[in-house]
């Protein structure tokens, strides 16, 4: 019998379209891997979950903005896409029939990829413009022309990515001020963080004498380094997930201190649910059920392609949205 020790496999790049595993830094390095690998992933059944409900999220808040701005026969609505990393959602937007894309990351490999993934795209392109920004610390018009910024966006999305900017505060409201710079009123801010407190109130269960301040499963870990001290910025933790790269620094994302700062920048809540929730919420309803199945969240019959280790992994996320008032 052959063993394949899955441990030793070459890192899966693609991970990144789902989940913030690697630093910027380290994205540039690594190799792009083809659907096949992709497909081979032990934790498929999770990232394809994660796409589902990045559907549902665009789909619920992002299409109605977006329709709200028509333009005759060439789609509707402008997008901007922060942290766009590999494309991932360029096939969401293809299907919202948007007008227009612009997307940046700070890893130029990753947004060539993006750029070469829209080019290769056969159905319903859209016009495109893609990016290398650090859009913590560098504004929008550092990567586009007034021109291109001319038109305000209908929606800004940000997905798996948004937690990086909470290292200072400085950083969040830079990237606060990218998003809602050039967001119409009455256009949406759509993103996936992981979920503060969850993350606080599993280190909370931790033994009290334990020095190890870690928890997760068989797909995930998460190392805290310090039990009580709990900054608003750089409130740091590493994260590992299976079939990735090593530990990689994260930020916490308190939610209060969040809206009240996105509420600055004339930003305000309309939805926040953790993705079992936004399951629970939508697997009756027969459009997202369908696209279940589509997705391989689950197979016809309704049966998950998720273990339960991967389950409780992707329960770490919540997914929100804010309308920008002014
Ligand atoms: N949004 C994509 C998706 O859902 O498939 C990619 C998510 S990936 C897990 C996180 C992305 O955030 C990476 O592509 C990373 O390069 C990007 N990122 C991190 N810090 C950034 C920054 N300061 N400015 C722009 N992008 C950043």
């Amino acid at each position: 019998e052959m063993v394949v020790d899955h441990c030793k496999r070459p890192l899966s790049s693609s991970l990144c379209a789902i989940r913030p595993l690697t630093p910027p830094s380290q994205d540039n390095l690594r190799p792009e891997v083809g659907v096949k690998q992709r497909k081979e992933s032990q934790i498929i059944g999770l990232k394809n979950f994660n796409n589902w409900v990045k559907s549902v999220l665009i789909t619920q808040f992002g299409h109605p903005a977006l329709a709200a701005n028509p333009s005759r026969g060439r789609g509707h609505g402008k997008v901007l896409d922060m942290g766009c990393g590999k494309g991932g959602d360029l096939m969401k937007w293809s299907k919202a029939r948007i007008r227009e894309l612009l997307a940046v990351d700070i890893a130029d490999v990753s947004v060539d990829q993006a750029r070469t993934r829209w080019q290769q795209m056969r159905t319903a392109r859209f016009d495109a413009s893609f990016a290398a920004l650090d859009c913590y610390t560098e504004p929008l018009t550092k990567a586009f022309t007034p021109q291109q910024l001319a038109q305000p966006f209908d929606v800004v999305s940000m997905q798996f990515c948004m937690h990086y900017a909470f290292e200072t505060a400085q950083k969040a409201r830079c990237m606060l001020k990218n998003v809602s710079e050039w967001l119409r009123p009455g256009g949406v801010f759509l993103g996936t963080v992981p979920n503060a407190d969850q993350l606080l109130a599993r280190l909370d269960e931790l033994p009290p004498d334990s020095e190890d301040l870690s928890f997760g499963n068989s797909v995930y870990k998460i190392r805290f380094e310090e039990r009580t001290s709990r900054p608003l910025f750089g409130h740091r933790y590493y994260f590992y997930l299976q079939d990735a790269v090593e530990n990689v620094p994260e930020y916490i994302v308190d939610w209060d201190n969040f809206v009240q700062m996105a509420a600055q920048y004339g930003l305000h809540p309309v939805y926040k649910k953790e993705f079992h929730e936004v399951f629970e919420e939508n697997k009756e309803r027969d459009e997202f059920k369908a696209l279940m199945v589509r997705m391989g969240v689950c197979d016809a019959s309704g049966a998950s392609s998720m273990e339960d280790d991967e389950w409780e992994a992707v329960n770490i996320y919540i997914a929100f949205a804010f309308e920008k008032r002014q």
